[in-house]
């Protein structure tokens, strides 16, 4: 008899896990269940739907093939509960199945600075095709507003919003954007490109209050005691590993579902994947890793053999239209520093080397080559040969390397 796998959630993971099954043969019985009506759609597409450049359907990941035949989804469920010790799990309409082996990849959810009122309807989040719709009918004629966060995410939440209508300015509690994957001069730029798009900023604030008049949004209380209007909140302050079934049910988490290399957790038969597992420290926020871990994962369903998920510095690159931007490696370690301004041009290139190696590569404004870079990233492969012509990308360095090979 083949063996019933139950996966818990039908997000980006699931759908990368269910590729790369079907990349296979085999004859597993597959069982998806999901909470939201969708399964398996591309959640990185939100702020396209968001600002009106895509439409839900352009956001399967899925073909037939793969959602056929031996994949059952069930969806606009929750599992309630799971029961490790007779391998069932329970749903919110009261099902009960079972499993010979079970994955949760229950993703992760937005963390929400604690606020009084953050109930009120003018908060809201965008980790959903739902919340992308929602904002897009809530009346932008004139409105306000205002998305806590300034990194990748509320970011493009931002652009999406201001594309929509809505007066848009971006609070974040450091200097300057995206702080963990810019530095300074990078984040600067940034913010000057996207200032030209309509958004402002206000840079070191935080929400200390909402303001309502008659049980409705109408302003934020910062933490400088200024008040600004606001008709709509967006937080995109960060996100927190969905672990509270997992934990529950009776195995290991600490802030997401503990996981090791092959992404089993603490209990024979159960395996966690994507935005709810830790690995040693480390949680996860990008598609990258989520991918990484499907591939292994899958081999393990399938009692294949192969090498285990590693860790690694995934690269990071916004979504905005018109403002390219990228970054990958070790942002801050000691080195030495090659730079290319052009101010005129909007172009900030920085790269880090050490030891003759690149070590990381932040591009605002043209990100040709970031592939290469990213490669050279992580092969470490010595650069001192054509370290004059790095900053340039790959043609100018391979054609600088032929012709001192001819001469
Ligand atoms: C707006 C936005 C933009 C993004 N942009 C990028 C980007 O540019 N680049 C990048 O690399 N990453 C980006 N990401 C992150 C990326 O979407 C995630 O890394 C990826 O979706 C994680 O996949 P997952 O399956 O682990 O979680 P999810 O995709 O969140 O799926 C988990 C699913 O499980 C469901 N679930 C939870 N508990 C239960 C339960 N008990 N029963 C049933 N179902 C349950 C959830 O409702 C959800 O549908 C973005 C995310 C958002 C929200």
């Amino acid at each position: 008899m083949s063996q019933q796998i139950i996966i818990v959630g039908a997000g980006m993971a699931t759908a990368y896990l269910l590729q790369a099954l079907a990349r296979h043969q085999h004859d597993l019985r597959i069982t998806v269940i999901g909470d939201e009506p969708e399964a398996c759609y591309n959640r990185v597409m939100l702020s396209a739907v968001l600002a009106g450049e895509s439409v839900a359907q352009d956001l399967q990941m899925l073909d037939t093939q793969v959602g056929a035949g031996a994949v059952n989804f069930i969806t606009g469920t929750r599992v309630e509960s799971v029961q490790l010790d007779n391998k069932t799990v329970c749903t919110d309409k009261g099902e009960t199945l079972g499993y010979d082996r079970l994955v949760m990849a229950t993703g992760a959810s937005v963390h929400k600075p604690d606020l009084e009122n953050s109930w009120v309807g003018g908060v809201q989040e965008l980790r959903t095709l739902r919340d992308a719709q929602r904002l897009r009918n809530i009346a932008s004629h004139g409105a306000t507003a205002v998305v806590v966060g300034g990194g990748l995410l509320g970011l493009e939440a931002a652009d999406g919003l201001n594309q929509l209508g809505f007066s848009t300015s971006v609070l974040h509690r450091r200097p300057w954007l995206m702080n963990r994957q810019l530095n300074r001069e990078g984040g600067e730029l940034l913010q000057c490109k996207l200032e030209k798009k309509g958004i402002s900023f206000r840079l070191e604030k935080s929400v200390s209050r909402l303001v309502l008049q008659r049980e409705k949004l109408v302003a934020l209380e910062l933490n400088n005691a200024e008040q600004i209007a606001c008709d709509l909140l967006v937080f995109a302050t960060g996100i927190n590993p969905n672990k509270c079934l997992s934990a529950a049910s009776g195995l290991e988490t600490d802030r997401g579902v503990l996981v090791n290399a092959y992404m089993h957790t603490s209990q024979q038969h159960c395996y966690a994947l994507g935005e709810c597992t830790q690995l040693g420290q480390q949680c996860f926020g990008l598609v990258a890793p989520v991918r990484a871990q499907a591939e292994v994962l899958a081999r393990q369903l399938l009692d294949m053999d192969g090498p285990g998920f590693e860790l690694e510095d995934w690269p990071t690159q916004l979504k905005i239209s018109g403002v390219d931007i990228f970054s990958a490696g070790q942002l801050q370690q000691p080195g030495e520093e090659l730079v290319l301004r052009d101010r005129g041009a909007g172009i900030y290139r920085r790269l880090l080397l050490r030891q003759g190696r690149l070590v990381s590569a932040v591009l605002v404004g043209d990100k040709r080559d970031a592939s290469w870079y990213r490669e050279l990233i992580h092969s470490a492969q010595d650069v001192s040969g054509f370290r004059n012509q790095l900053m340039f990308g790959r043609t100018t360095c391979e054609a600088m390397q032929t012709a001192a090979a001819a001469a």
